[in-house]
């Protein structure tokens, strides 16, 4: 935790360009610059920089950035800027999104289950890559895109259950993913339909344990074996994580470590490989700055919360690191203690357990900087009782 006290603010944004946002030095600047009342956005274009470069040139096989994440045109555009043309789209409104701002990326649609016009607006746009997960949805693609010759499937696969402690944080498996033997029968039914096949999964989201990357893949290896087609590529899906408080990561290299052993040792190296990372490409590069409106013992009442950007840290007490922003005297305190946070809404859901440790003279009018929410955060936020913010700004500097 680090407690800001910069007495010095650049009061107007340092430029516009090039990231298209009211841009500052510092988060403390953004704030001083602020005479609102709604929480700011903050994009770190450095951080943002950084994570992108890490997975284009590291990452063993192509980077599908996955819009959901956080589909600010800003960032966006950063990671075009970086090296990311390939995207990860799950509906119409992601295909335009993305169409309208970086009209040469490639898109994929990788949600499993589409709605008829969005496929056929997909293709028309260009989209030749698609997921899916059952043998209706096959038909539908197909139908569509009027039986199209060019089209590259992604077949989803539900994985194997892992044991909770080994698991991802969160779990993405309850919902889509054929099972095995269905899985054999798609890979037999797409084959001669598709110009080319593949295995998509995804081991759920901020998957701490590397191991799962190469369970996934041994298993894709037994459903392609009993199935006896021809397959052209794999997508190891997203998960990869990010440090939060509690939470300590091992490094990416080391993911991309396991995924590249376990591509040769499952006798994939010859297809085409494909990673779909979304929270590890934003979440360092996002933050929520929040005034504290009310403090009640060591219960503060933010302008920001579970209906806002703060939704993970609500639902699934997920802590974010935190550091103080005071621009007038007295100086924060030097010791903290652990707060609970509650957001501005009437619903008494919208409570966030932390602890976030903060100074222990925290109090009314002080700024919070919320730290790592670049991923699920902004994109969750909702206008519940007329609580929102549409303020983004860039920081350049830590
Ligand atoms: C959400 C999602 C991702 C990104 O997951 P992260 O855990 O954020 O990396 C990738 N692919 C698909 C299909 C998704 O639904």
């Amino acid at each position: 935790m680090i407690v800001s006290t910069s007495a010095v603010h650049t009061q107007q944004p340092i430029a516009l360009q090039p990231y298209g946002l009211p841009t500052y030095k510092t988060s403390a600047d953004a704030i001083a610059a602020y005479n609102g009342d709604d929480q700011i956005y903050a994009l770190y274009p450095r951080k943002i920089e950084a994570a992108a470069r890490l997975f284009v040139s590291e990452f063993p096989g192509h980077v599908l950035y996955a819009v959901k994440s956080n589909p600010h045109p800003s960032l966006l555009q950063i990671l075009w800027n970086e090296g990311v043309s390939r995207y990860d789209v799950a509906s119409m409104r992601e295909i335009d999104l993305v169409r309208g701002l970086l009209p040469r990326a490639e898109l994929y649609l990788m949600h499993p289950v589409k709605s008829r016009r969005t496929i056929a607006h997909a293709y028309t746009n260009g989209v030749r890559n698609m997921s899916f997960d059952h043998e209706d949805e096959l038909q539908k693609i197909l139908d569509c895109t009027n039986q199209a010759q060019d089209l590259h499937l992604h077949l989803r696969l539900a994985l194997p259950k892992v044991s909770k402690q080994l698991g991802a944080v969160m779990p993405l498996g309850g919902k889509f993913g054929a099972g095995f033997d269905e899985a054999v029968a798609l890979l037999k039914s797409a084959r001669p339909d598709v110009q080319k096949l593949g295995l998509c999964f995804h081991v759920g989201s901020q998957c701490l344990n590397i191991e799962n990357y190469n369970s996934a893949l041994t298993y894709a290896r037994t459903v392609i074996d009993a199935a006896g087609v021809k397959i052209d590529s794999i997508d190891v899906g997203g998960g990869f994580p990010v440090s939060y408080p509690d939470m300590p990561i091992a490094p990416m290299a080391e993911y991309f470590g396991a995924i590249s052993a376990s591509v040769a040792a499952n006798g994939f190296a010859e297809l085409e490989l494909f990673g779909e990372p979304g929270r590890a490409l934003c979440a360092e590069g996002g933050a929520t700055l929040v005034r504290v409106e009310l403090r009640k013992d060591n219960d503060l009442y933010l302008n920001d919360g579970t209906y806002g950007s703060l939704f993970d840290a609500g639902q699934f007490s997920w802590k974010f690191p935190v550091r103080l922003h005071r621009s007038r005297p007295p100086a924060p305190c030097a010791n903290t203690i652990g707060f609970r946070f509650f957001g501005p809404t009437c619903d008494s859901a919208d409570t966030m357990n932390g602890p976030f440790h903060l100074p222990a003279d925290t109090c009314e009018g002080d700024w919070i900087e919320i730290q790592n929410l670049g991923a699920y955060g902004q994109t969750l936020a909702t206008q519940f009782n007329g609580f929102y913010s549409h303020h983004t700004v860039a920081i350049l500097e830590d």
